[in-house]
């Protein structure tokens, strides 16, 4: 496998923010985010190549007492998604959660990873992340990641979603997107909606936040905006 770095901080994203956290970085990424902060992670051949045992004893190394959980991160992890699997059971083993952080490009690899993972985020692109290269693409993303978002609560794993915003984003895009999400997933079904504001690319003024907000309220009132925590407190 190829993996870009394991280190430990505090969780910085989402509804889990602020739990000490391990990060498994998987290296390589099939999508190419404008604001993405691990640019050093999207080649596919980054990183520095490993073998599972070695990737298991650096965890082993690293997993420091009172860890909330483990993060496979990247990069995408489905890319890698067999490794992903034996080091989640490791993981497992050890006592401690598994949590797939990953941009659900792929409902296929999402569904053999998903039973090894206790909690999962369901991220959803906006087009002005231009991930992919066009509609063709963006559709494609789309229907994968609804796709994870049905398999993940029919498994009753209480996902939780994701998108990042920036002043670019559409709004009549995003509440569309809205309608979709709830149109696959019961409010009752997930933790939580979280809009992530761009971080120091493109950041969104108030108003725009609060359009995104308005647009998800009336389906779930526990929406919340949650800025990256970890850069915040300068933490990685
Ligand atoms: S999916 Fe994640 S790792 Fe890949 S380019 Fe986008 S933000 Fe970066």
């Amino acid at each position: 496998m190829r993996l870009s770095e394991i280190f430990t901080s505090i969780e910085g994203e989402g509804v889990f923010f602020g739990t000490k956290t391990m990060f498994v970085r998987l290296a390589g990424c099939p999508l190419k985010c404008h604001w993405c902060d691990t640019p050093y992670a999207i080649p596919m051949d980054s990183g520095y190549a490993h073998t599972i045992d070695e990737v298991k004893e650096m965890i082993s190394c690293e997993l420091q007492e009172n860890t909330y959980k483990v993060n496979f991160t990247g990069g995408e992890p489905l890319a890698q998604h067999e490794a992903v699997i034996e080091l989640a059971k490791f993981v497992r083993k050890k006592g401690v959660k598994t949590y797939l952080e990953s941009a659900c490009y792929d409902s296929a690899r999402f569904a053999k990873v998903l039973p090894y993972i206790d909690i999962c985020k369901i991220e959803f692109k906006m087009k002005d992340a231009r991930a992919v290269v066009d509609d063709k693409y963006y559709n494609n993303l789309l229907k994968n990641e609804l796709e994870c978002l049905k398999i993940a609560t029919e498994a009753g794993k209480m996902p939780y979603i994701k998108v990042v915003v920036t002043n670019s984003t559409d709004v009549d895009e995003f509440s569309a997107l809205v309608k979709e999400v709830f149109r696959v997933a019961s409010p009752k079904n997930i933790a939580g909606f979280i809009i992530q504001p761009s971080h120091k690319t493109d950041e969104p003024v108030l108003e725009r936040l609060f359009a995104f907000y308005d647009a998800v309220y009336p389906f779930y009132d526990q929406v919340r905006v949650v800025p990256q925590l970890h850069k915040i407190i300068g933490a990685r």
